[in-house]
């Protein structure tokens, strides 16, 4: 067969299956271009990502969770920004056509997709080294996304969830230690979709935690042109984190290693006005800048810097 006919057959066997429809996606795969309705009186959200093997995910991760990583780190920013997720399009370059491979890889992608409720509405298959672009599409109603700039004076900064369970994952994963609940953090992390929505209402700022809480928290910080303190005591750390690393270097990954995919945000609502199940508030804004760490444990470092302020104590 040749090259042409083959991509067609990749298309249809393993990206043209998918049970999902929706309302906004006029036509899908198989025409030149996808046609989008949008909705009146909404702003649509677009963004992409593109994950390259042995960069962003180790090469020899399963088919199966490189496609399911791809497609909700890309979800992620859709979260952060308060968007309701519609629809994606799928860049894939293979080095090969394995289709073990590709079949492993579409069940991880719709098994995304379905949990997400997103339609893959078109895309491009190339060969070369494994690349996959994900760019997602989502909306929200005109004014109500949630922004890096909008932090006050006086806010509650809260994060989702356990922070450096994805780092550690990579970690163990690299030196070949059985740590099945970090690892998992780090292949699927999971699109805060439904809060981000939530905090459209409730949230003055946020932000998705992909290169660090300090790094991504900092973003927030310089939009808003505010300072922060957070208390390393408040610090949600997951009970496989703790028992895995000592707290001093399990608190490092947590304010700095990534790949976690909670979302970072501020509110004038304290924690028990805000109401919100599952969320940690682990300091506040203040007037300034940059970034003030209260309460670190006895010697305690960081080897990445590029914080402008750090408690005289560290
Ligand atoms: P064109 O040459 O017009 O760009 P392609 O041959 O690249 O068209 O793609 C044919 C159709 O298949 C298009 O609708 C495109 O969006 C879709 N498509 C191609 N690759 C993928 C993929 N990996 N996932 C989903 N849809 C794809
Ligand atoms: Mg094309």
């Amino acid at each position: 067969m040749h090259a042409q006919g083959r991509e067609f057959q990749i298309i249809r066997d393993y990206f043209q299956c998918q049970a999902l429809t929706s309302p906004q996606v006029i036509l899908g795969i198989g025409d030149d271009c996808a046609l989008i309705a949008p909705r009146a009186g909404y702003l649509q959200a677009i963004s992409v990502d593109t994950s390259v093997a042995g960069c962003h995910f180790p090469a020899d991760a399963s088919a199966f969770d490189i496609a399911y990583r791809a497609l909700n780190v890309s979800l992620s920013d859709l979260a952060a920004m308060g968007a309701d997720a519609q629809f994606f399009t799928l860049a894939l370059t293979l080095p090969d056509v394995d289709e073990h491979w590709l079949q492993a890889f579409s069940e991880g992608l719709f098994r995304a997709a379905a949990n997400a409720r997103v339609v893959l509405a078109g895309g491009d298959t190339t060969r070369g080294p494994l690349s996959i672009t994900v760019q997602v599409h989502g909306d929200l109603p005109a004014g109500t996304a949630l922004l890096r700039s909008g932090a006050q004076v006086g806010d509650y900064l809260y994060v989702s969830g356990c922070l450096g369970d994805a780092a550690a994952g990579l970690k163990a994963y690299q030196q070949g230690d059985e740590q099945p609940e970090l690892l998992r953090a780090y292949l699927r992390p999971e699109p805060q979709l439904v809060l981000g929505q939530q905090l459209r209402a409730l949230a003055s700022s946020c932000i998705d935690i992909s290169d660090g809480l300090l790094a991504d928290a900092g973003h927030i910080l310089a939009a808003s042109g505010v300072a922060a303190s957070i208390d390393l005591e408040s610090m949600p750390l997951s009970p496989a984190l703790c028992s895995y690393l000592p707290y001093s270097q399990a608190l490092a990954l947590a304010l700095t290693g990534g790949d976690d995919y909670q979302l970072c945000f501020t509110s004038h609502l304290a924690p028990e006005v805000l109401g919100i199940e599952g969320v940690y508030c682990i300091g506040r804004i203040q007037a300034g800048s940059g970034l003030q760490l209260l309460n670190p444990p006895a010697g305690f470092t960081l080897d990445k810097t590029g914080f402008d302020h750090f408690d005289e104590r560290i």
